[in-house]
């Protein structure tokens, strides 16, 4: 772990978002068959712009993951894939390759288009983790891929007087920077463990979309009590400076916010572009082998 060197600049919410909703999240199964939670889907585009889909996998049984996701496509938006246990290999059609092992990010651009599998690389034992689409601006769906793989040991973390570890995946916490920046949407992505009795507070732009995903025990926000396995969208409106979270027996919690796009978008499975006819060319350009990194 890389706790950061910078000086720690504690933030202090005096005006915290509220539980808008709480989503259960559906069980379904993607790839070759892997079994997972799909928190955020097409019904949230809107409300959670600049985000377009949440999974959650969680098993210790082969079955449920083993086939994981051989090749396929992607385009107009990113993936970032967070792995708290297992290992994923990871293969592009540009001659990518990597393994995401325990505790490490992959952020991966799409852009114009890439190829790609994400197999798990273990027989036995507990996969767990997180994948986000994150969109792209207009201006950049078709900029050229990228992806970097970020081990656990370069994602900058802190801890705070009350003793919540933060790890800062992208954008910046209480002064510090995380692994990713993004322009535009510059969403904010931390993990943050809460030992029991503790608070944290997290300021947020007051025009973020935000939301929180808590995968262990349980967070409190003023009188509402988010369950583990449950996502809470966070309310917006009106004067709110950020977000404060407590939690009396200990928790691990997504907390993830970005700037809204306000862009149209259109998405046909692994294509989301900003209209109907721009997912046709990707369906065109993709049947046509033309998804090749030098195209
Ligand atoms: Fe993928």
């Amino acid at each position: 772990m890389s706790t950061s060197t910078h000086p720690v600049t504690p933030d202090t919410v005096r005006h915290p978002r509220t539980v808008e909703s709480l989503i259960e999240g559906q069980a379904t199964s993607d790839g070759a068959g892997v079994k997972l939670t799909r928190l955020v889907d097409q019904t949230l585009h809107q409300r959670l712009d600049p985000f377009l889909l949440l999974d959650a996998f969680k098993s210790d049984s082969p079955g449920d993951y083993i086939a994981g996701f051989p090749d396929h496509p992607h385009r107009g938006f990113e993936t970032v894939t967070y792995l708290i246990a297992g290992r994923m290999r990871h293969r592009d059609n540009a001659g990518h390759e990597g393994l995401l092992q325990s505790g490490g990010v992959q952020w991966m651009t799409a852009g114009r288009g890439i190829v790609h599998s994400e197999m798990p690389e273990q027989e036995d034992g507990l996969l767990e983790g997180f994948q986000l689409w994150l969109n792209l601006p207009a201006s950049d769906k078709m900029a050229a891929p990228w992806y970097r793989d970020i081990p656990s040991e370069d994602i900058p973390e802190f801890v705070t007087a009350e003793g919540v570890r933060v790890l800062v995946i992208a954008g910046t916490s209480h002064g510090v920077e995380g692994a990713v920046q993004r322009p535009l949407t510059e969403p904010l992505y931390l993990d943050l463990y809460l030992p029991a009795g503790s608070r944290y507070d997290q300021t947020l732009p007051p025009a973020a979309h935000s939301f929180l995903y808590v995968y262990r025990g349980q967070v409190k926000l003023g009188e509402r009590i988010v369950p583990e396995g449950k996502l809470a969208i966070l309310a917006d409106t009106g004067e709110t400076d950020g977000v404060v979270l407590s939690s009396k027996h200990g928790s691990r919690t997504l907390l993830i916010a970005g700037q809204p796009l306000r862009e149209p978008i259109v998405q046909h499975g692994p294509f989301v572009m900003n209209t109907k006819e721009e997912i046709a060319q990707a369906v065109r350009d993709f049947n046509a082998g033309r998804f090749a990194p030098q195209s």
